[in-house]
């Protein structure tokens, strides 16, 4: 039987404005894509590339996905996940990252029945958990630290924050305050600094950020400035972490020549960006030899991608915090078995209400 594909533009309203590095956010595009076998059992997946970030960004991403949906329906399901991987691939291409990440997970989704269980597990099957870290949105100081106090008392034991875009002595004034009222032991602190520091002035800040006893410092320079960012892995008093550094490496040699220039002691993986399931994978056997260490993170997208990334994490079976905190943010998200409690998305077995779709 011929496959088809149906998408709809959808667009989440955030319950918040969400302060970000690159702004203010109230409201996210997605694209919800429904491939089904003939009959009325289907598969679902989500391309939502990050506006001024994703590779796959573009005007024209509805038009690649009707060229997408003709060229799908020469195919029948793939048998095996290696399968889909490899038509995913070819369909999508190495320009569409998020919509090959949506094939991906679409076409798992069908080959298991259509239940949204991706990866057959125990978390897809409501029995595990995996932790998170709780993310603190910028805003004011004040605003920043009741939203930590928050966290802490929800249970998270990790939580991350932005530095590097508002004034740098006013978030080493929360720093301060969070590491007099929760220790080291108690509470793990990262920091994403999306590229804010100048190689220049790098160190010095790094420096200071490191008398807060912080556990990572996510891309504290910008992209493509392999030498300064070599030097900082191996120098910084804190650990450095690529993200925004991976983005549009498709090539399993370039991605191994990468690591191997910065040797960073992290990498974050986000599957919406960095192409799927496939791609990640690629990256985490590198950084495994490697012994740089990763997690997964969440874009933003709806629960349809939160459950397939939550359920491909935990087949991966990781002890450390994942950034997955992003299910709660929308007015009208998919309703989805999802829950975060204590510090730990779960899933609870409910079901999934679609009637929002309209596929
Ligand atoms: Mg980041």
């Amino acid at each position: 039987m011929a496959l088809a594909l149906t998408f709809q533009k959808y667009v989440l309203d955030f319950k918040f404005s969400a302060g970000t590095s690159r702004g203010v956010l109230k409201q996210k595009d997605t694209y919800i894509i429904k491939v089904s076998n003939g009959d009325h059992v289907f598969g679902l997946g989500e391309a939502g590339p990050l506006k001024g970030l994703s590779i796959d960004d573009r005007d024209d991403i509805s038009e690649k996905l009707e060229a997408v949906a003709i060229e799908i329906s020469k195919h029948s399901l793939p048998a095996s996940v290696e399968e889909v991987y490899t038509m995913s691939d070819q369909l999508a291409g190495r320009e569409f990252p998020s919509i090959r990440f949506a094939l991906e997970t679409a076409l798992l989704d069908l080959l298991n029945g259509g239940s949204r269980t991706i990866f057959d597990n125990d978390f897809s099957k409501g029995k595990g958990k995996i932790p998170i870290n709780g993310l603190v949105w910028m805003g004011h100081m004040e605003d920043m630290l009741s939203q930590i106090t928050q966290k802490v008392e929800q249970g998270f034991t990790c939580i991350k924050m932005k530095v590097g875009s508002l004034d740098f002595d006013k978030e080493c004034d929360i720093l301060e305050y969070v590491r007099k009222k929760y220790y080291k032991s108690e509470l793990i602190l990262r920091v994403d600094a999306n590229g804010a520091f100048s190689p220049e002035e790098a160190m010095e800040k790094l420096e200071r950020l490191s008398t807060y006893n912080l556990h990572s410092i996510e891309q504290p320079i910008k992209t493509k400035q392999y030498d300064s960012m070599a030097q900082l892995s191996k120098t910084s008093p804190v650990s450095i972490a690529l993200d925004e550094e991976l983005i549009g490496i498709y090539e399993l040699e370039e991605k191994r020549r990468l690591l191997e220039r910065i040797k960073p002691p992290y990498i974050i993986l986000k599957p919406t960006l960095l192409g799927g399931f496939k791609s990640t994978l690629e990256w985490i056997r590198l950084a495994n030899d490697m012994h740089i260490g990763w997690w997964l993170t969440s874009a933003l997208e709806s629960n349809i991608m939160l459950n397939a990334i939550s359920q491909f994490t935990a087949d991966l079976e990781v002890v450390n915090h994942q950034g997955l905190g992003t299910g709660q943010l929308y007015h009208n998200n998919i309703t989805s078995p999802l829950e975060i409690k204590n510090g730990y998305i779960t899933s609870t077995g409910q079901n999934w209400d679609l009637s929002m779709l309209d596929l």
